[in-house]
C-alpha cells in the first residue's frame, strides 16, 4: 500500500502511522521530497482497509500497490533514486564508469591498471578479490589478501572501490573496503546474501542473472530494498541465449522496459555480455545512448597475462578511447536519454 501523506504533515504524524503499523507487524518505510511525504507499508492491505488508513490525520490517500515489488516500484517512489558514492552521484543524469580488472593479482598488476583508471578521470574502480568461477580449479581471488591491495589503491588513487561479495560468510569484511558491493550474476538469488546486502551501509549493484526476467530481477533487488538498503543499482551484464558469437546477449532493451517499472538507476556491463574485447567498445557505445546511468568496463595492463576474462579485458588504450568515446556521446545525448520515470 502507498499512504499519501498532506506534504506538510509533521515528522511525527508519519512515524505515529508507521509505528501503528509496526505494532500490527506491518513494516513500511517513509519517503519525502519537496513536494510530497508518503509511506510504503508492502503488507498493510492484508490487515487494513483503504478507509481504514486514509481516516489518519494527515493521510490524503491509501493507493494499493498492484506491482509485486513495492519498494522497487515507481508506484511506491515515484522519483529517481539518486545514490552518492564520495563525491559521485548515480542515478541524476550523469554517467558514471567503473573501470578495472577482472581480478585482484598482484600489486603490481593492480597499480598498474588504478593508475592508468584514475588518469581517465574514472572515480570507480572495481576488481574481485573474491571470484565466482564456473570451474572449481580456476582461480579463486586472493580473498582477503586482495581486500588489503583494495584498500592501498583507495588511497594511493583516491578511487572508490567497488568488489564483489560471494557469501554471508565473508560480507562483514568485504563491506570494510567496499565503498559499492557487487552481487554477481550467479548470486541473484542467494536470498540469505541479498538479505545481508539489505542490513548494509553500503550500496549494492546487483547483476542480473542470466537466465533471470525482469520481473525476477525486480524482486531480487526488493530483498535488499525490504531489509532497508535503499541504495541499490542494477546491472544488465548480458543473458544466455542461442547466440554463439558472444558470451552471453547483452539485453539492452531490457533498460527502457525497466525505466517503465523502477526508480532504481541502471548500469551496464558490456564486459560480461560479450566477452570478447573486439565488442566491448560498441556494445558500451549502445548502452550510453539508450540511457544507461554507468558502465561496467574491465580492462588490464596485460590482457594475455589475465588470472581470470583475459580475453574481453580492454588494454589500457582502448579503456581510454572507450571512456572519452561514451562521455562524448553522453554529453550530445544529455537531457534525451529520458530520466522521467514510466516514460
Ligand atoms: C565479474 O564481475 O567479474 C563477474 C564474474 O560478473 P558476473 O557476475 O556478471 O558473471
Ligand atoms: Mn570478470
Amino acid at each position: 500500500m502507498l499512504i499519501v501523506l498532506d506534504a506538510k504533515a509533521s515528522i511525527a504524524s508519519v512515524k505515529q502511522i508507521q509505528s501503528f503499523l509496526k505494532d500490527h507487524g506491518i513494516e513500511s518505510q517513509a519517503h519525502s521530497d519537496l513536494y510530497s511525504q508518503t509511506i510504503v507499508a508492502p503488507n498493510a492491505s492484508k490487515k487494513f482497509t483503504i478507509s481504514e488508513l486514509e481516516s489518519f490525520e494527515d493521510v490524503v490517500r491509501a493507493v494499493p500497490i498492484t506491482s509485486p515489488y513495492k519498494y522497487a516500484s515507481i508506484q511506491g517512489v515515484n522519483a529517481p533514486t539518486v545514490i552518492d558514492i564520495g563525491s559521485i552521484k548515480i542515478g541524476d543524469g550523469s554517467l558514471c564508469i567503473v573501470g578495472g580488472p577482472c581480478a585482484v593479482e598482484s600489486k603490481e598488476q593492480l597499480f598498474n591498471i588504478a593508475r592508468y583508471v584514475a588518469e581517465s578521470g574514472v572515480k570507480l574502480f572495481r576488481a574481485g578479490a573474491y571470484k565466482p568461477r564456473t570451474s572449481p580449479y580456476a582461480f579463486q581471488g586472493l580473498g582477503l589478501e586482495g581486500l588489503a591491495l583494495l584498500e592501498k589503491v583507495k588511497k594511493e588513487f583516491s578511487l572508490n572501490i567497488v568488489t564483489e561479495c560471494l557469501d554471508n560468510m565473508t560480507f562483514d569484511e568485504v563491506e570494510e573496503v567496499a565503498d559499492l558491493i557487487q552481487i554477481g550474476a550467479r548470486n541473484m538469488q542467494n536470498f540469505s546474501l541479498l538479505k545481508r546486502a539489505g542490513r548494509s551501509t553500503k550500496p549494492i549493484l546487483l547483476k542480473r542473472g542470466n537466465s533471470a526476467s525482469l520481473n525476477e530481477w525486480l524482486l531480487a533487488a526488493e530483498y535488499i530494498l525490504s531489509e532497508g538498503n535503499s541504495r541499490v543499482i542494477l546491472c544488465e551484464r548480458g543473458i544466455r541465449t542461442w547466440s554463439d558469437h558472444s558470451r552471453n546477449t547483452l539485453d539492452l532493451s531490457v533498460i527502457p522496459a525497466a525505466r517503465k517499472l523502477t526508480h532504481l538507476p541502471i548500469f551496464v556491463d558490456p564486459s560480461h555480455a560479450v566477452g570478447r574485447r573486439d565488442s566491448v567498445l560498441p556494445c558500451a557505445r549502445g548502452a550510453v545512448a539508450i540511457g544507461a546511468d554507468g558502465l561496467l568496463i574491465e580492462t588490464h595492463c596485460q590482457p594475455e597475462q589475465a588470472l581470470s576474462d583475459g580475453s574481453q579485458a580492454l588494454l589500457q588504450s582502448d579503456f581510454i578511447d572507450l571512456v572519452d568515446q561514451c562521455r562524448e556521446i553522453h554529453k550530445l545525448l544529455q537531457g534525451k536519454t529520458t530520466l522521467h520515470l514510466g516514460f
